[in-house]
């Protein structure tokens, strides 16, 4: 078969099994079998693929139609026009996550963190996020943190890929557990586990049995980890600092009343979706 015919071919199996986007998805997999980009695939459409070519293909479709992942089948994707690797170890970084990532550069440019810029990327998971402020805001170092070594592991590997390495450190321990000494920073933030525990078992397939629980679980109310984190920042933020977090569609106001005894200046903002996505804060002087 050459690459048209696969192309189709993968299409097919793919709408069969009633995946999303079956187009998008048999062009990723054939690019990643193939270690070419897109447009290869447009402009060499006859060149035959070889018989252990073909099989990876057959093997990313049995994944995948078995609800696998693209991304843990492929093994990395694109968040902030950057590549990250996934595993399973870490939650798959989501396009929403990138409002988070541009707020929080936003307050770096602005200057509203004064000249420090130590960020604290708490939860970091796959480094999605501290690994993205690192590449984009050269002037800042980061420590992200992580319950996960395995995660850690991952986050490691995209530090390096990214060229980002000498400015994240990598600290693992139950959230400020893990940070070492007296450090502050001028702003922490944090995408946590925020979904509650009895929603996740109605989740889509793909997430509630591959992605890591652990990444996932927010406690009864989804709030365990907002808590948790609010009542311990204002020792560990810098005068002026900020926290910013991703949130549930649902918990723009739970989780601002849970920052109004500490931080001002609270602003919730939409993703583009239209639902409330990021809640950000000032330390009160
Ligand atoms: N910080 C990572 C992300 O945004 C992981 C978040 C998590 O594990 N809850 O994708």
């Amino acid at each position: 078969m050459n690459i048209n015919e696969c192309m189709h071919y993968a299409k097919d199996i793919l709408k069969n099994a009633n995946i999303e986007a079956p187009v998008h998805e048999a062009g990723v997999m054939l690019c990643k079998v193939l270690k070419c980009g897109r447009t290869y695939l447009y402009s060499h459409g006859d060149r035959e693929l070889s018989i252990d070519e073909k099989a990876v293909l057959d093997h990313m479709l049995v994944q995948r139609t078995g609800n696998i992942p693209l991304q843990y089948i492929v093994g990395d994707t694109e968040f902030m026009s950057l590549r990250f690797l996934v595993t399973p170890a870490v939650l798959i970084p989501r396009q929403d996550t990138e409002l988070l990532v541009e707020k929080t550069i936003d307050l770096l440019n602005q200057g509203k963190t004064g000249t420090n810029k130590k960020v604290l990327d708490m939860c970091t998971g796959s480094g999605c996020i501290a690994v993205s402020i690192a590449y984009f805001c050269p002037e800042c170092s980061i420590v992200a943190c992580d319950v996960s070594q395995k995660a850690l592991d991952v986050a490691k590997a995209n530090s390096e890929l990214n060229g980002v390495q000498n400015r994240v450190e990598l600290c693992c321990g139950d959230l400020f557990d893990a940070i070492k000494g007296g450090q502050k920073f001028d702003i922490i933030v944090s995408n946590p586990p925020y979904i509650e525990t009895d929603i996740i078992a109605g989740l889509q397939k793909e997430v509630r049995s591959y992605e890591p629980g652990l990444a996932l679980d927010g406690g009864a109310d989804g709030l365990v980890f907002y808590r948790r984190i609010i009542s311990s920042a204002p020792e560990r933020l810098n005068r002026n600092g900020w926290l910013a977090f991703e949130i549930g569609y649902n918990q723009g106001e739970k989780v601002s009343a849970l920052m109004k005894e500490s931080f001002v200046d609270i602003q919730i903002f939409k993703d583009y979706g239209g639902n409330d996505r990021v809640v950000i804060g000032q330390l009160i002087p």
